[in-house]
């Protein structure tokens, strides 16, 4: 994964070097496919950091974490990206509250809702429940997008898994993103579930 964009930028970079006369526009459209593989590999180290430092959680980054007020404040993050998302969020409980890494959470949280919006067709409708029991909280995370196929289910969790990379890699992403949630969960130590059909959508379920 880190390989080809490395592949890409060298042949471009190789192909300026050595065609100095080249027209200025097919110039302009390989510094801008040498900007967009840097781009990739941005977003993939960046990725691939975040998995590394989930790996050892500090106990001292534990702290009681709201689940209602954490859900807003990702709310309000996806709405920049994506304007015209609709995001509704339910609690079922006056109260939903746990001890977690709160950054992390919400770097599952975020990764989980910004999937449900770049795999919709906008304006995506995307619904939040929050509920807890005394043995667990539990985040419902539904969209009406695309949906996932059913073979791919079960390797979706996977580290670099995607449907259709072409699409993914358009949406910025890396095929991490679901893993980073997976790796999150079950530091704390917690469970996350999919359900999804194809033209419909998506359900993630998290239980802590
Ligand atoms: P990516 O960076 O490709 O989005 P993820 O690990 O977050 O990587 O997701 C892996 C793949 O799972 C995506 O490429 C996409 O095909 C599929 N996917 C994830 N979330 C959704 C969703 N809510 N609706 C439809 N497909 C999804």
């Amino acid at each position: 994964e880190l390989k080809t964009p490395i592949t890409v930028i060298r042949g471009f970079a190789e192909a300026l070097h050595d065609n100095p006369d080249l027209p200025a526009e097919m110039q302009g459209e390989i510094t801008s496919k040498i900007v967009r593989s840097c781009n990739r590999m941005t977003a993939l180290i960046k990725d691939l950091l975040t998995l590394a430092d989930i790996e050892n959680i500090p106990s001292s980054r534990l702290s009681l974490c709201d689940v209602y007020d954490l859900s807003e404040r990702c709310k309000s993050m996806l709405l920049e990206a994506f304007p015209n998302a609709q995001v509704i969020i339910e609690k079922r409980q006056e109260e939903v509250s746990l001890i977690a890494d709160i950054d992390l959470l919400e770097l599952a949280i975020m990764n989980l809702i910004e999937n449900a919006a770049k795999y919709s067709t906008p304006p995506a409708q995307i619904h939040i429940i929050l509920d807890e029991t005394p043995q667990e909280v539990t985040i419902q995370i539904t969209d009406k997008g695309i949906g996932i196929p059913a073979a791919d289910q079960e390797h979706i969790f996977d580290r670099f898994y995607t449907v259709d990379k072409a699409h993914s890699q358009k949406m910025g992403g890396s095929g991490l993103g679901l893993s980073i949630v997976k790796t999150i969960v079950e530091k704390h130590f917690g469970t996350i579930t999919l359900q999804s059909e194809l033209g419909k959508g998506s359900t993630f379920t998290i239980r802590l």
